[in-house]
């Protein structure tokens, strides 16, 4: 899907499986095992445009209550300021 990486200019890639997150606002999915291309210079990541159609249709599917997620993750938040008082 990509001959050439973006930022550095690299042009071998491997297909690997990982895990996505996409946020809106204060409001997160987490997606495992979302294909993709990975840089194997930088790393960087390329996904298919119809794969993160797919995840954000699942995102308002699932914050307009049409459907459920499998699995909920509860995770701690911190204000940076407020980590040495
Ligand atoms: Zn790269």
């Amino acid at each position: 899907m990509n001959n050439k990486c973006v930022f550095c200019g690299n042009i071998h890639f491997t297909e690997k499986k990982v895990q996505y997150i996409y946020k809106n606002n204060t409001d997160f999915i987490i997606v495992n095992d979302v294909p993709c291309q990975v840089c194997s210079f930088c790393g960087e990541q390329y996904f298919q445009g119809k794969d993160l159609e797919i995840i954000e249709d699942l995102f308002v599917d699932i914050h307009n209550n049409k459907r459920q997620s499998r699995k909920k993750l509860e995770v701690p938040i911190e204000e940076f300021g407020d980590i040495f008082s």
